[in-house]
């Protein structure tokens, strides 16, 4: 995982914000270059045990914070890769990027 040496901040200047993604394979580039590819989700707590309930809801209602999120986008425009992302949901800062994590590795 790569940790941007400072935030890299959305920019809103009124027609809507722009979020530049450093990709660990090209560096920064225009989100209009990405697939949004929904926050990064593991689901190593699904086992035999789960109930079609959990399952529904690891499926259908992921995490929505306000602040730092783990996220998948596809460098479609680019090297063409999935990269992760952490964003700010609120500002758009970037903290860091980089492959996607395996379940071990995430949090
Ligand atoms: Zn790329």
């Amino acid at each position: 995982m790569m940790r941007a040496s400072a935030p890299i901040r959305g920019c809103n200047d009124g027609g809507g914000a722009m979020i530049l993604i450093p990709c660990p394979h090209c560096g920064p580039r225009d989100e209009a270059e990405f697939t949004y590819g929904g926050p990064r989700r593991h689901f190593s707590a699904l086992n035999g045990q789960t109930t079609p309930d959990d399952w529904q809801a690891a499926l259908y209602h992921p995490a929505n914070p306000r602040g730092p999120l783990a996220e998948l986008w596809y460098h479609a425009s680019g090297c063409e890769r999935w990269i992760e992302v952490t964003r700010h949901t609120a500002t758009h800062d970037i903290s860091q990027s980089g492959p996607p994590s395996r379940p071990e590795e995430g949090t």
